[in-house]
Protein backbone atom coordinates (compact mmCIF):
# COMPACT_ATOMS: atom_id res chain seq x y z
CA UNK A 1 0.00 0.00 0.00
CA UNK A 2 1.18 3.74 -0.55
CA UNK A 3 1.72 5.43 2.27
CA UNK A 4 -0.97 7.80 3.28
CA UNK A 5 1.20 11.01 2.91
CA UNK A 6 2.34 10.04 -0.54
CA UNK A 7 -1.12 9.34 -1.74
CA UNK A 8 -2.10 12.70 -3.93
CA UNK A 9 -0.87 13.63 -6.05
CA UNK A 10 -0.03 17.14 -4.94
CA UNK A 11 2.63 15.02 -2.23
CA UNK A 12 3.73 13.51 -5.59
CA UNK A 13 4.96 16.78 -7.19
CA UNK A 14 6.61 18.17 -3.89
CA UNK A 15 9.29 15.90 -5.12
CA UNK A 16 9.91 16.62 -8.88
CA UNK A 17 13.07 18.28 -9.39
CA UNK A 18 12.92 21.45 -11.45
CA UNK A 19 16.38 22.04 -13.12
CA UNK A 20 16.67 24.92 -15.11
CA UNK A 21 18.76 24.82 -18.68
CA UNK A 22 18.46 20.90 -19.08
CA UNK A 23 19.66 19.67 -21.81
CA UNK A 24 19.69 23.19 -22.95
CA UNK A 25 19.14 26.98 -22.16
CA UNK A 26 15.79 28.13 -21.30
CA UNK A 27 14.39 24.93 -20.52
CA UNK A 28 13.12 23.73 -17.38
CA UNK A 29 13.43 20.23 -17.25
CA UNK A 30 11.17 18.24 -15.13
CA UNK A 31 13.57 15.55 -13.34
CA UNK A 32 10.70 12.69 -12.23
CA UNK A 33 13.53 10.53 -10.81
CA UNK A 34 13.09 11.21 -7.33
CA UNK A 35 9.30 10.01 -7.64
CA UNK A 36 10.85 6.74 -9.01
CA UNK A 37 13.57 6.34 -6.59
CA UNK A 38 10.63 6.17 -3.33
CA UNK A 39 9.09 2.97 -2.81
CA UNK A 40 6.00 4.48 -1.92
CA UNK A 41 5.77 7.41 -4.46
CA UNK A 42 6.43 5.07 -7.21
CA UNK A 43 3.83 2.45 -6.26
CA UNK A 44 1.19 5.63 -5.52
CA UNK A 45 1.95 7.19 -8.99
CA UNK A 46 1.71 3.62 -11.04
CA UNK A 47 -1.79 3.52 -9.13
CA UNK A 48 -3.34 6.46 -9.91
CA UNK A 49 -2.28 6.21 -13.51
CA UNK A 50 -3.93 2.97 -13.93
CA UNK A 51 -6.63 3.44 -11.69
CA UNK A 52 -8.64 5.13 -14.11
CA UNK A 53 -8.37 2.54 -16.85
CA UNK A 54 -9.41 -0.61 -14.77
CA UNK A 55 -12.19 -0.99 -16.39
CA UNK A 56 -11.42 0.00 -19.20
CA UNK A 57 -10.86 -2.93 -21.71
CA UNK A 58 -7.33 -2.09 -22.61
CA UNK A 59 -5.09 -4.39 -24.39
CA UNK A 60 -1.52 -2.93 -25.05
CA UNK A 61 -0.01 0.19 -23.81
CA UNK A 62 2.63 1.67 -26.00
CA UNK A 63 5.42 3.23 -24.32
CA UNK A 64 7.42 5.73 -25.36
CA UNK A 65 11.56 5.62 -24.99
CA UNK A 66 12.39 6.11 -22.59
CA UNK A 67 10.84 7.54 -20.21
CA UNK A 68 7.65 6.50 -21.35
CA UNK A 69 8.62 2.49 -21.04
CA UNK A 70 9.52 3.15 -17.35
CA UNK A 71 5.93 4.22 -16.49
CA UNK A 72 4.47 2.00 -19.38
CA UNK A 73 5.96 -0.89 -18.06
CA UNK A 74 4.72 -0.62 -14.58
CA UNK A 75 1.08 0.24 -15.81
CA UNK A 76 1.16 -2.82 -18.10
CA UNK A 77 1.66 -4.65 -15.30
CA UNK A 78 -0.96 -3.21 -13.12
CA UNK A 79 -3.68 -3.09 -15.80
CA UNK A 80 -2.81 -7.14 -17.22
CA UNK A 81 -2.00 -5.65 -20.74
CA UNK A 82 0.85 -6.18 -23.19
CA UNK A 83 3.55 -3.54 -23.14
CA UNK A 84 4.81 -2.72 -26.79
CA UNK A 85 8.00 -0.18 -27.33
CA UNK A 86 7.76 3.20 -29.50
CA UNK A 87 11.36 3.64 -30.35
CA UNK A 88 13.75 6.49 -31.95
CA UNK A 89 14.08 5.37 -35.82
CA UNK A 90 16.81 2.23 -36.46
CA UNK A 91 16.40 0.86 -32.85
CA UNK A 92 13.86 -1.48 -33.41
CA UNK A 93 15.27 -4.97 -34.71
CA UNK A 94 11.89 -6.02 -36.62
CA UNK A 95 10.03 -4.84 -39.68
CA UNK A 96 8.37 -1.71 -38.41
CA UNK A 97 5.88 1.42 -39.49
CA UNK A 98 7.32 5.10 -39.26
CA UNK A 99 6.06 8.65 -38.56
CA UNK A 100 8.20 11.68 -38.58
CA UNK A 101 7.53 15.03 -36.30
CA UNK A 102 8.62 18.26 -35.67
CA UNK A 103 11.39 19.22 -33.21
CA UNK A 104 12.42 22.27 -32.64
CA UNK A 105 15.09 22.18 -34.63
CA UNK A 106 15.02 19.75 -37.46
CA UNK A 107 12.75 16.07 -37.77
CA UNK A 108 12.82 12.76 -35.43
CA UNK A 109 11.17 9.93 -36.86
CA UNK A 110 9.26 7.34 -34.45
CA UNK A 111 8.87 3.45 -34.92
CA UNK A 112 6.60 0.79 -33.60
CA UNK A 113 6.21 -2.87 -35.14
CA UNK A 114 3.96 -3.51 -37.61
CA UNK A 115 2.84 -6.20 -35.50
CA UNK A 116 2.71 -4.74 -32.32
CA UNK A 117 -0.99 -4.01 -32.84
CA UNK A 118 -3.39 -5.31 -34.18
CA UNK A 119 -6.84 -3.56 -36.00
CA UNK A 120 -9.18 -2.67 -33.22
CA UNK A 121 -6.79 -3.73 -30.53
CA UNK A 122 -7.90 -1.11 -27.34
CA UNK A 123 -4.11 0.91 -26.64
CA UNK A 124 -3.02 3.46 -23.85
CA UNK A 125 -0.27 5.66 -25.17
CA UNK A 126 2.13 6.28 -22.22
CA UNK A 127 5.02 9.29 -21.90
CA UNK A 128 6.64 11.13 -18.74
CA UNK A 129 5.83 14.24 -19.90
CA UNK A 130 3.28 15.91 -22.14
CA UNK A 131 4.95 19.40 -23.67
CA UNK A 132 3.89 20.55 -27.28
CA UNK A 133 2.65 16.78 -27.90
CA UNK A 134 4.53 16.29 -30.80
CA UNK A 135 5.61 13.25 -29.58
CA UNK A 136 2.82 11.70 -28.28
CA UNK A 137 1.31 12.74 -32.01
CA UNK A 138 4.01 10.65 -33.46
CA UNK A 139 2.98 7.77 -31.21
CA UNK A 140 -0.50 8.44 -31.99
CA UNK A 141 -0.09 7.98 -35.69
CA UNK A 142 1.97 4.88 -35.45
CA UNK A 143 -0.45 3.03 -33.60
CA UNK A 144 -3.61 4.52 -36.36
CA UNK A 145 -1.11 3.35 -38.86
CA UNK A 146 -1.77 -0.24 -37.91
CA UNK A 147 -5.57 0.17 -37.13
CA UNK A 148 -6.00 0.12 -33.11
CA UNK A 149 -8.05 1.50 -31.18
CA UNK A 150 -6.11 4.51 -28.77
CA UNK A 151 -8.81 4.63 -25.60
CA UNK A 152 -6.14 7.24 -24.27
CA UNK A 153 -2.92 8.84 -23.76
CA UNK A 154 -1.05 8.86 -20.08
CA UNK A 155 1.27 11.32 -18.74
CA UNK A 156 2.82 11.83 -15.22
CA UNK A 157 3.18 15.60 -15.80
CA UNK A 158 1.56 18.29 -18.43
CA UNK A 159 3.32 21.41 -19.12
CA UNK A 160 -0.25 23.18 -19.41
CA UNK A 161 1.16 26.22 -21.57
CA UNK A 162 2.54 24.36 -24.18
CA UNK A 163 -1.31 23.43 -25.11
CA UNK A 164 -0.38 19.81 -25.63
CA UNK A 165 -3.55 18.81 -24.82
CA UNK A 166 -5.22 20.83 -27.20
CA UNK A 167 -3.56 19.03 -30.31
CA UNK A 168 -3.80 15.65 -29.06
CA UNK A 169 -8.11 16.19 -28.12
CA UNK A 170 -8.21 17.91 -31.82
CA UNK A 171 -7.21 14.57 -32.80
CA UNK A 172 -10.22 13.05 -30.82
CA UNK A 173 -7.41 11.10 -28.51
CA UNK A 174 -8.36 11.70 -24.24
CA UNK A 175 -5.50 12.61 -22.37
CA UNK A 176 -4.94 12.36 -19.12
CA UNK A 177 -2.25 13.23 -16.70
CA UNK A 178 -1.47 13.48 -12.93
CA UNK A 179 0.93 16.34 -12.00
CA UNK A 180 -0.48 19.59 -14.15
CA UNK A 181 2.05 22.91 -14.80
CA UNK A 182 0.63 25.66 -15.48
P1 LIG B 1 6.66 17.21 -26.71
O1 LIG B 1 6.84 16.38 -27.93
O2 LIG B 1 6.96 18.67 -26.94
O3 LIG B 1 5.31 17.00 -26.06
O4 LIG B 1 7.75 16.74 -25.68
C1 LIG B 1 7.54 15.62 -24.90
C2 LIG B 1 8.79 14.80 -24.75
O5 LIG B 1 9.93 15.59 -24.44
C3 LIG B 1 8.60 13.83 -23.60
O6 LIG B 1 9.07 12.56 -24.02
C4 LIG B 1 9.43 14.40 -22.47
O7 LIG B 1 10.18 13.40 -21.86
C5 LIG B 1 10.34 15.44 -23.10
N1 LIG B 1 10.25 16.80 -22.49
C6 LIG B 1 9.87 17.92 -23.14
N2 LIG B 1 9.94 18.99 -22.35
C7 LIG B 1 10.35 18.55 -21.14
C8 LIG B 1 10.60 19.18 -19.86
N3 LIG B 1 10.45 20.50 -19.68
N4 LIG B 1 10.99 18.41 -18.84
C9 LIG B 1 11.15 17.07 -19.01
N5 LIG B 1 10.94 16.43 -20.17
C10 LIG B 1 10.55 17.14 -21.24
Amino acid sequence: MPSPSLSKSADLKTLVRDVPDFPKKGILFKDLTPIWQDADAFRSMVDQLAAPYKNSGAQMVAGIESRGLILGAAMAYELRTGLVPVRKAGKLPWKTVKASYALEYGEATTELHEDAVTPGMKVLIVDDLLATGGTAEAAIALVQKLQGDIIGTVFLAELKFLSGRQRLEKLGVPVFSLLQYD
